[in-house]
């Protein structure tokens, strides 16, 4: 009786071991999944622009020269230009991060917030513009991204819109669009050193860059980029990361 009783707690045990070693070792892995985040920008944003240009940015910036973040598409939802879907929403029938937007649109929000909560905190002199109406039918509308954008350049300012590229076929990949009018600055070289460099007759000279406003494309709103976003456990750390290294790039040009 005794003999029986030892051996069924033996196995007792022996069964909690295994279970115990399952359990730890399952969540060894997940917790890896989530630290496995990289911190390596390649990696993150993808392939960037593989055009020719042969522009380098030299001209020199004051230290304090005002900054200004725009977010693409921010007034033209709805309209042609609202930005891409995204791979996920257009491809894998996801569901859109906000209804009332492009995933584009809801990541460039995203990243002008935290550009300039960083940029601020690391002594930049830089502020946001967000026009808050979506639907502005004509570009030269005084309240539009690019009239607001062009009045702070003609000022002396440093403007910049963020956007993320198409996915796929449709779209280059990461880099800074120049200005078309104005010779490229240190600020444009360092972070196109980082980021790529579009040709200065990118698209004709697209709206933007035709009024002193820089473009930068993040990277293709696709694959891991994509999906690094819109994970839950990856989105802040993403979002800081890709924030971090675009204050670098302009401290950089600065100093
Ligand atoms: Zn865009």
């Amino acid at each position: 009786m005794i003999e029986l009783f030892t051996k069924k707690r033996i196995i007792n045990i022996i069964i909690y071991f295994i279970l115990f070693c399952f359990s730890y070792f399952y969540a060894r892995l997940s917790f890896y999944k989530i630290e496995s985040f990289k911190e390596d920008l390649e990696l993150i944003i993808g392939p960037s622009v593989n055009l020719s240009a042969k522009w380098v940015g030299k001209i020199g910036v004051k230290k304090n020269i005002p900054i200004l973040i725009l977010a693409g598409h921010a007034d033209s939802q709805g309209l042609a230009g609202s930005g891409t879907s995204g791979e996920a929403v257009d491809k894998f029938n996801d569901h859109p991060m906000n209804p009332e937007m492009s995933d584009e649109l809801f990541w460039n929000l995203n990243l002008q917030r935290s550009i300039v909560l960083i940029g601020k905190q690391r002594g930049l002199n830089i502020e946001s513009y967000d026009p808050e109406i979506r639907n502005i039918d004509n570009p030269n509308d005084p309240r539009t991204n690019w009239s607001v954008g062009k009045e702070f350049a003609k000022r002396g300012g440093y403007v910049i819109e963020i956007h993320f590229d198409s996915y796929g076929k449709y779209g280059v990949g990461s880099g800074l669009i120049p200005p078309y009018f104005q010779l490229p600055n240190k600020i444009d070289e360092s972070i196109a050193s980082k980021f790529g460099r579009f040709p200065v007759s990118f698209r004709g000279g697209l709206g933007a860059p035709r009024r002193k406003i820089r473009i930068l494309e993040i990277g293709k709103l696709e694959g891991s980029l994509e999906k690094n976003l819109r994970n839950i456990k990856t989105r802040q750390k993403t979002i800081q990361f890709l924030s971090n290294e675009i204050v670098d790039a302009i401290l950089n040009g600065v100093n």
